[in-house]
């Protein structure tokens, strides 16, 4: 590619608000614009990182045996409905409607699309297991978009999604996968841990690991052994500290909350009528059932299957199940899974979970008809924030499996695979007939890549003070090419040559033809960042040229033969 011509326009400074060094030296090189908060356009420097990307990463799925497909980003609210997810998304999703008020969601990520898919197309064993992938924009609503493509709205993935008859085959593909995506990153160049993870709101029964990019900037915490192989995310992290138990505000906080009083709430739009602001998943409540029967009311957001898994812990009590319909209008008078805030009768605990409340408008349950509170700080007046990591880890502890002690890192999350077991195939219908002629529910796993976030976290690993370093597996070009003066004849053709011949080979280099001084084109080949850099000068008379790899401080004076077996 010639430069002169090329949309790569490269910045002296980064626009004050890029905090990550990624974003910072992306927008600088001419990777990336923003258009809004969290969404970017990929300029061609961008564009042809990304391609390398996905061809590592399709690469790795075909051979763990994946097929491509692509889905769409819209997708009806219908389908979202039968999984149960339209209503615990929450925020995040970003929701439309079509012009005959038809309600759609874009997709965040694709299980029930794919669910329904193979539902209507699979209905024997014999056509399983499959595993179905796509590279595709997806679209998150994030309440923090930040760090550039680290946490985007509109970002790229990679999500692949299996489909098995036992659990037998969802280990072994699960295992398959988790080889791929050890692979994938490797091939990347990448510094990185698989630890063990929550579910959040994918949810699913089986296990699930996340894989960590190691850097500071990364918003989660690795907690690894220095002695075996265990490591977790924080989140998850097995340790011993005890629960905080409080149902009550501070009192001394009190007289700031506010009741509200919301008689006859029972739909998410009512109750945002009523509070102002974007319910819909924020405040759900759920009805437990101990195991003598008892039923236990908690105000959550997300998944039912982990906030089970807090109560369970919290109230330190083993056997729970989901209330039915009946139970729970019993206890609270609103059906189950309603979503706002619903009366409680004395005695009933409620819990809120903290991040569904780290809102500045917070609102929380209380046990009393037809009221609840609003302008509540979690942590202060509701010392709840234990509930979220209630497994709290220090470092430095001893090892739960082992006698090592603790370490912790900073990770920036580029992939995630779970076990997803019968969550999306049962309530979609995923069903086939096994050998016998019965019945039986598929049985899934799922498994994304943030690709566009793994590009930033490349570069927040291979950068250095003059700009990119990328490892040539993912290098927008393999050589820089750069005549000391795009006036001189000599210096033209053969920098023009060495162009042709490397384009033969299909090496891709990128020719600097612009015309502009030497210290701008070598300013701008570093803050670029291709592994070798080739500059035509004053020997370019007796066909000799600059050798200099990106990494290396030192120069050296080689053939044109030499130059291009190196870079080969
Ligand atoms: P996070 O914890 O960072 O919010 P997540 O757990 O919600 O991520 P998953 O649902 O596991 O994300 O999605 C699969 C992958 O998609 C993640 O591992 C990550 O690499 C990527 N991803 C998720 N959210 C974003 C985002 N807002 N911007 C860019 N990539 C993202
Ligand atoms: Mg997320
Ligand atoms: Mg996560
Ligand atoms: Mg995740």
């Amino acid at each position: 590619m010639r430069q002169q011509f090329m949309l790569l326009p490269t910045l002296r400074e980064a626009p004050a608000e890029a905090e990550a060094v990624s974003h910072r030296l992306m927008i600088r090189g001419g990777y990336i614009r923003q258009v809004a908060a969290g969404i970017y356009t990929y300029l061609p420097l961008g564009r042809r990182v990304l391609r390398k990307l996905e061809r590592i990463v399709r690469e790795e799925m075909e051979r763990a045996g994946a097929q491509e497909l692509l889905m769409p980003a819209m997708q009806p609210a219908e389908l979202w409905r039968q999984s149960g997810r339209y209503s615990e998304y929450g925020p995040e999703l970003v929701r439309l409607k079509d012009r005959h008020d038809r309600e759609f969601a874009l997709g965040p990520t694709h299980e029930e699309v794919v669910t329904a898919l193979v539902a209507g197309e699979i209905n024997s064993y014999r056509k399983l297991p499959v595993t179905l992938y796509q590279i595709q924009t997806k679209f998150r609503d994030e309440r923090r978009p930040r760090f550039g493509l680290l946490r985007g709205r509109e970002f790229l993935m990679k999500d692949a999604y299996s489909f098995d008859t036992d659990w037998t085959g969802v280990d072994l593909t699960y295992r398959s996968m988790y080889e791929a995506y050890s692979r994938i990153f490797t091939a990347c160049d990448l510094r990185f841990r698989a630890v063990e993870a929550d579910a959040g709101t994918i949810g699913g029964e089986g296990g699930t690991h996340e894989f960590m990019a190691l850097a500071d900037i990364g918003e989660d915490t690795v907690v690894s052994c220095t002695h075996c192989g265990y490591a977790a995310n924080l989140e998850k992290a097995e340790g011993r500290a005890e629960p905080v138990r409080q149902d009550e505000p501070a009192p001394e906080n009190r007289a700031r909350m506010e009741k509200l009083h919301t008689p006859g709430i029972h739909t998410i739009e009512q109750l945002e009528q009523a509070l102002g602001v974007p319910a819909s998943g924020l405040i759900k409540t759920l009805i437990f059932l101990t195991a003598d029967g008892t039923p236990i009311a908690v105000a959550v957001r997300g998944d039912h299957e982990v906030n089970e898994l807090k109560v369970k812990h919290y109230l330190n009590c083993g056997e729970l199940q989901l209330a039915d319909a009946e139970t729970t209008l019993r206890v609270t008078g609103a059906p189950v899974g309603f979503v706002g805030p619903v009366g409680l009768p004395d005695g009933l605990m409620l819990l809120t979970d903290h991040r569904a409340a780290a809102l500045s408008d917070a609102i929380a349950g209380a046990n009393e008809a037809e009221y609840h509170l609003r302008h509540v700080q979690p942590g202060a007046d509701f010392p709840l924030e234990r509930i979220g990591d209630f497994r709290n880890v220090t470092e430095g502890e001893s090892c739960p499996r082992c006698e090592g002690s603790l370490v912790f890192h900073r990770g920036i999350e580029v992939g995630q695979i779970f076990k997803l077991g019968a969550k999306y195939s049962e309530s979609m219908g995923a069903r086939f007939l096994d050998a016998d002629g019965r019945e039986q529910t598929m049985l899934m796993g799922c498994y994304g890549i943030g690709i566009s976030r793994l590009l930033s976290a490349v570069a927040e690993q291979h950068h250095d003070d003059s700009g990119l370093v990328w490892p040539a597996a993912i290098a927008p070009f393999q050589a820089h090419l750069i005549p000391v003066s795009n006036k001189r004849d000599d210096q033209m053709k053969l920098a023009e040559a060495m162009y042709e011949r490397l384009s033969g080979q299909r090496i891709e280099a990128l020719l600097d033809d612009r015309d502009e001084r030497l210290g701008v084109k070598l300013n701008d080949a570093d803050l670029i960042g291709c592994p070798i850099r080739i500059v035509i000068g004053k020997d370019a008379a007796n066909g000799l040229v600059e050798y200099k790899e990106r990494t290396a401080a030192e120069t050296r004076l080689v053939t044109v033969d030499e130059a291009i077996e190196l870079i080969a």
